[in-house]
């Protein structure tokens, strides 16, 4: 997407554009947001995403996450909520949104398949942390991910860092389930790859509908796993 006008103009201009037609943005807004519609694969970024540093990043979130605690009423001169603006800028930048840079994604490096091992091999249960860009509340969950070798394997870490790497960002699940798939895809040089994603959203659970049971699972299945005996051998390792 094209932008015009440099960042921190922009950063500017939404910061005083607090009049004009707010009520009709918000309904728009509320109905995309709780049907959690993904627009795209790839993450939407600014082509400026990265002329900041890291540092004025944190600066600029630190001021205006300040703001929002004020307007809300909070007394900052507490002991307690004085370093929060601080705390959640380098949150943001440095920890749960640290996979929008590219420059810390892991490095895939695969290896030729000396065992011949032809078979599924699944990686499941793997840790997920993501972030709701819809409500900016926690997405918590486990994922399951497989693929058949075409001659290449990967160190199963990488596998979980590579969920990692793409669950650190603001997302919709099956966004998430998708970029996880397509980056093995291209690492392990094979169609042959499976993710499920089952996880529970904060923003479903603690606002909104308030269900506190309900989970939401994705699925990404390409090559053999299109295959219904294939796939079901898969789901009975997951266990679902
Ligand atoms: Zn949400």
């Amino acid at each position: 997407m094209k932008f015009n006008g440099n960042i921190l103009d922009v950063i500017e201009k939404k910061g005083i554009s607090l009049n004009g037609n707010h009520e009709q943005v918000w309904n728009h807004v509320d109905f995309l947001g709780d049907e959690h519609i993904a627009t795209s694969i790839e993450t939407p970024m600014r082509e400026d995403a990265f002329d900041l540093t890291d540092d004025k990043k944190m600066e600029i979130i630190e001021k205006h996450f300040e703001q929002i605690m004020l307007t809300l009423g909070l007394d900052l001169n507490d002991d307690s909520l004085m370093g929060t603006p601080h705390r959640v800028a380098k949150m943001y930048v440095k920890e749960i949104f640290q996979g929008l840079n590219p420059q810390n994604k892991p490095k895939m490096s695969v290896f030729e398949n000396k065992f011949r091992y032809g078979q599924m091999l699944v990686e499941k249960n793997i840790s997920l942390n993501s972030t709701c860009e819809h409500h900016f509340l926690p997405i918590v969950g486990k994922a399951h991910v497989a693929y058949m070798s075409s001659g290449k394997v990967i160190g199963l870490s990488k596998i979980n860092r590579i969920v990692d790497y793409f669950a650190r960002r603001p997302q919709v699940q099956e966004r998430l389930t998708v970029q996880i798939a397509e980056e093995l895809k291209k690492a392990l040089e094979t169609e042959d790859v499976a993710v499920v994603i089952d996880a529970r959203h904060m923003c479903v659970s603690s606002r909104g509908i308030q269900d506190e049971s309900s989970a939401t699972v994705t699925a990404e299945y390409s090559g053999k796993f299109k295959n219904e005996k294939v796939k079901e051998e898969f789901l009975t390792y997951i266990g679902l």
